[in-house]
């Protein structure tokens, strides 16, 4: 299994990208999350209309969809034929309805290729992985995901606090992603992760590496400091892939 990181900025990061990343296991390519800044580092680094097989949404903020359209635009644009296939929520796909609308794009008639949607599952297969959801602590719906293939195991948390059906999830995952927008709980962020509660995951739930996105923007040098303490613990970059 390997992961190539896209973007680990937060949702108003003047220099980083959105959180976003691509998961790939015997050639198929899962995309996790398309915000609105996403869609030029997607083109740069993946421009093969038919690089990614289908793309997965933690939840529907616009830092986590809002790219969708543009990159749909530049697939058609560049001829994509092959299926794509959208994993997310019913509530979810009624909000990228809307994008489209709000884009002037009809799915079933402005697109190179079909889309083809399925609903997020509890536990299911997408392509080449088994995968697993479960719900954070975030101001809308946000399912995190963990995906297994070849004995391997990648959880993503999208956005918000872990909750105990989250930490179910981590359990035992060869690779960590959580957000973690401040390095201490921030009473007026209640729905976003802060390191403390994070830092102490490893021991508890035996999750071998974790990596931390979605940082407030002034934040990353203090958060890069506390990570420092611990080699299993570090700040995700952007561009990294890595190979589980
Ligand atoms: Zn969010």
């Amino acid at each position: 299994m390997d992961i190539h990181v896209l973007g680990v900025g937060e949702s108003a990061d003047p220099a980083l990208p959105n959180s976003s990343v691509i998961v790939s296991a015997d050639g198929f390519r899962l995309m996790i999350d398309c915000g609105h800044s996403v869609p030029p580092v997607l083109w740069r680094e993946l421009p093969d209309p038919d690089a990614v097989d289908a793309l997965c949404f933690t939840h529907h903020h616009p830092d986590h969809c809002f790219g969708l359209v543009p990159a749909l635009i530049r697939w058609t644009d560049d001829r994509r034929s092959k299926p794509l296939g959208i994993v997310t929520t019913a509530d979810g796909r009624r909000q990228l309805g809307q994008l489209f609308q709000a884009g002037g794009i009809d799915p079933e008639r402005s697109l190179s290729f079909p889309l083809q949607w399925s609903e997020t599952p509890a536990e299911g297969e997408v392509g080449p992985f088994r995968i697993r959801t479960a719900p954070t602590l975030h101001a809308i719906p946000n399912l995190a995901i963990r995906l297994e293939a070849g004995g391997k195991s990648f959880a993503y948390s999208g956005d918000g606090r872990a909750t105990e059906e989250s930490e179910a999830l981590f359990r035992g995952a060869d690779l960590l992603f959580h957000e973690c927008l401040t390095v201490e709980p921030d009473r007026s962020q209640p729905f976003h992760a802060a390191y403390t509660q994070l830092s102490g995951l490893p021991d508890r739930l035996a999750i071998r590496a974790m990596r931390l996105y979605h940082v407030r923007r002034d934040l990353r040098r203090e958060l890069a400091a506390a990570c420092a303490a611990d080699p299993r613990i570090a700040l995700a970059i952007p561009g990294e892939r890595i190979a589980l």
